[in-house]
């Protein structure tokens, strides 16, 4: 069912703290950890614990979860703060683009400086 923890997900293990992780911040909706592999000085994941699998499925299911991951988002910017050099947040959705955790989440990226187009 939509939303549903699913056994072979790395995302929902770790929101079911099967899996460890450097948690950063938790809501009763979202939770915000730190990229195993990270990018960028800062490197946060922030997850819906709810399972979709991207962020536009999470967003046309639960809206106003959606919307909390994001604020969770800027809030880890604010708490790292990076929000004053300026920060990305990205979706990466479906393999072409990179996803290869099919468990929605938003890379937090930031403390260095970034190009655009992006690679
Ligand atoms: P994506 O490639 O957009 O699906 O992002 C998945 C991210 O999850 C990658 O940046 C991985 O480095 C990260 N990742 C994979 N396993 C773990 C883990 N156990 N704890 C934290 N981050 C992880
Ligand atoms: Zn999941």
């Amino acid at each position: 069912m939509a939303g549903e923890p699913q056994a072979d997900c790395l995302f929902c293990k770790i929101v079911a703290r099967e899996v460890p992780a450097d948690v950063v911040r938790e809501t009763e909706t979202t939770l915000a950890f730190r990229d195993i592999n990270p990018q960028a000085p800062t490197h946060v994941l922030v997850i819906p614990k709810v399972h979709h699998p991207d962020a536009a499925t999470l967003a046309a299911a639960e809206p106003t979860i959606a919307a909390d991951v994001l604020r969770e988002a800027g809030e880890v910017a604010s708490e790292e703060k990076v929000d004053g050099t300026g920060f990305r947040i990205i979706f990466n959705t479906g393999s072409g683009a990179g996803q290869t955790v099919f468990h929605a989440h938003a890379h937090v990226l930031g403390g260095r400086g970034f190009n655009w187009p992006p690679g």
